[in-house]
Parts: C-alpha cells; structure tokens; sequence
C-alpha cells in the first residue's frame, strides 16, 4: 500500500507527442553562429522526445507544454514557405503519428483533454504549442516577454507561427513575474506562484526565447522538479555547464547559473528539459519517496 501524499500535488508524468530530430550543431556547444550551421549542417541528431509535463494538482491538471501538432507533418501549409519556410525545414524534422497526438497521449495516462485546467507554456515554438487547438477551455499561461515578441516584426523568422498560436477563443493568461519572498527559489528573486499554494512556481529563465519560462513543482517527501523547456537539450549538460547553440547566449549563461545556484540549494532538484531523451527515467526517479 502507498503511503497518502501530502500537499496539493499528485502524479508527475511525462508524454512525448512523437519526436523530432535536430541539428547537432544547436544542441551545442558550437562556435559557429546559428544562420551557419542552420544552412550548413549535413547532420541530424537521434530522434528526440517532444514533452510534455502532466501534473496533476488539487484544483485540476496543469501541463507544462502542450508539444507539436500533427498537422505540422501532415499539412504542407503548416510553415511558411519562401526564406522563413527555409529555416524550419533546416532546423528540425518532426515525426507524428496518430496516436501520437496531445489528446491520445493523454488518454494513455487515463486523462482526457477537458480536465486540463490550465497550461504554462515554457515559449512559443511550434514544438511547444502544438496542441493548442485542444485547450480552448483551459487557461493559457506564458510570460508576457514572450507574447510581446510574438508582436514584434518578422515572427516567423524568429521561431513564431503567429496564425498558430493566436487562436481564436483561447483563453491566454500572461505571466507578469513580480518579486517573490521564496527563500526556497533564491537566488531567484521574482516569480508567479501558480495556485498561491507554494506547489508550482513559474520562474523567468531567459535565453533561448526572450520569455522562456520554467516550472518549479515542490511536493512534500519527493524530489523537487524544475522543468526547463528548451533552456538545455539535457539535465547533464545543463549541470555541466555546456551552453546550447541557440538563443541569446549571455542570458542563457545568466539563467544556466541562476539554475545551478537554485540546484546547489535544493540538492535533490530533478531538471526535466523538453527534449531530454532521460527525461522519462529521471521523473520515474524523482516519483520516489526522497528525504533531502
Ligand atoms: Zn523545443
């Protein structure tokens, strides 16, 4: 018999919505700027997982993510076409099959799509808001940096498929990130407390994206996760200290330190990056009971 969980969290788990493939290059380290290895690079990596995090709290199921949509591999209208078109042929190659969508995936796990009550998206590549179209009903949390970008000239250019995630009906909920009094979160100094419960906090760590978010989800007698986005390709070269290939690289060393200090404070932190091949075998670990 399992011992009754404390706190307002249950399960964690993890769903991948098929997989992708990416260029080595932009896992990183490269010194090679991003527009040069986009069009020169003759390699891809091992197919990887697209995650998407399913916590189940209290007031009802919050995702971290929602992954890609299958019409990005069936629809051939789904990127642009012309220079933009370009880099998303170059930058990655999805694969979706049917059963690999938001909705089934999360049947597997014995949920269904409706009791999605709200999800924080960690930024808005395609390969994060896939499955928008599913979540009409739920609150949509991203940070307001990242919505602003979303405004600004020329999205398509920079990773953002405007006529797929401005919706209509969706009910978005800008993340404005305010000072926080959490010595348990130092050295960050602001955030969003998600419920006000102290559970899930939503922390700004920039760099790949102007708004990329992470989700810090604190449970009594387990593992502290802090579930990253595209922040790292994977935990252990995140704790290594091996910057990725893409994104603003001075603010992505400011937040891969903000997280390294933030991991020397809570030791048993469990880091879940969206594309993290172990990132299913580290949930299944920190899903123990721990003492720290
Ligand atoms: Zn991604």
């Amino acid at each position: 018999m399992t011992r009754p969980r404390a706190g307002p969290i249950g399960r964690v788990r993890v769903l991948s919505t098929g997989t992708v493939a990416i260029r080595p290059e932009q896992i990183g380290p490269t010194r090679k700027p991003v527009l040069w290895w986009l069009l020169t690079s003759t390699e891809w990596t091992a197919p990887k997982p697209v995650n998407v995090f399913v916590v189940e709290h209290r007031e009802g199921l919050v995702l971290f993510d929602t992954g890609q949509d299958r019409a990005s591999v069936t629809d051939p209208g789904y990127f642009p076409s012309g220079p933009a078109g370009l880099i998303y042929s170059r930058i990655a190659k999805p694969r979706m099959d049917t059963g690999d969508t938001l909705p089934a995936r999360l049947a597997e796990l014995g949920h269904d799509t409706g009791d999605v009550r709200r999800v924080v998206l960690s930024h808005l590549h395609h390969d994060h808001i896939g499955g928008l179209p599913h979540l009409g009903h739920a609150q949509i949390h991203a940070a307001r940096a990242e919505l602003d970008s979303l405004a600004r000239p020329f999205p398509r250019a920079r990773g953002l498929l405007p006529d797929r995630i401005d919706l209509p009906g969706l009910q978005w909920k800008p993340i404005d990130f305010a000072p926080i009094d959490d010595p348990g979160a130092a050295p960050f100094t602001t955030g969003l407390d998600l419920y006000g419960d102290g559970s899930i906090l939503l922390l700004p760590t920039p760099g790949h994206t102007p708004g990329s978010t992470s989700m810090l989800v604190r449970r009594p007698g387990r593992r502290p996760l802090l579930m990253v986005g595209d922040l790292t390709f994977d935990a252990a070269r995140l704790a290594a200290g091996i910057p990725t290939g893409t994104g603003d690289k001075r603010r992505s060393a400011r937040t891969a330190a903000n997280v390294a200090a933030l991991r020397a404070r809570l030791p048993g932190l469990t880091v879940l990056a969206a594309h993290d091949p172990d990132a299913a075998a580290l949930l299944e670990q920190a899903e123990q009971p721990y003492r720290d």
